[in-house]
């Protein structure tokens, strides 16, 4: 047996995961929704803030802001109270997520969110530690 140094480093980097493989084994969540009359229910939505780690709430609150409409969280349910797409609509989840989820430096969303204060919050990645402020819109 004769290894070479640069051998048994190769094979310990063949070991470790690749990040970019790792970037992509999170999937920003679908909507489900349905429009019925002059609303729209978003099926998954209890879903959806799991993947976030986020509230429910929070989420409502940004929708409502971005469709200018006023929104109903129940049994697991959003509902919202006008007509939107499902294009629409997974715009605007992607928004959420890249603005308020998914760490910008690492692109993990295994993220939290620290501190109200005039609508600047801190942004805290427990993947690499990083820590930046969000702006709500
Ligand atoms: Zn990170």
């Amino acid at each position: 047996m004769d290894t070479s140094y640069e051998q048994l480093l190769d094979r310990a980097f063949a070991q470790l995961p690749s990040l970019a493989a790792e970037k992509s084994d999170f999937k920003i969540p679908e909507v489900d929704s349905i429009i019925q009359g002059a609303k729209t229910i978003i099926r998954n939505f209890s879903q959806i803030a799991d993947v976030a780690r986020r509230e429910p709430d929070d989420i409502a609150k940004y929708l409502t802001r971005e469709l200018a409409a006023p929104v109903s969280i129940g049994d697991q349910k959003l509902t919202i109270s006008t007509k939107a797409q499902a294009a629409v609509l997974n715009d605007k989840i992607r928004k959420y997520f890249q603005a308020f989820v998914i760490c910008k430096e690492c692109g993990k969303p295994d993220t939290h969110i620290e501190g109200t204060q005039r609508g600047y919050e801190t942004l805290v990645c427990e993947a690499c530690g990083a820590r930046y402020t969000v702006k709500r819109s």
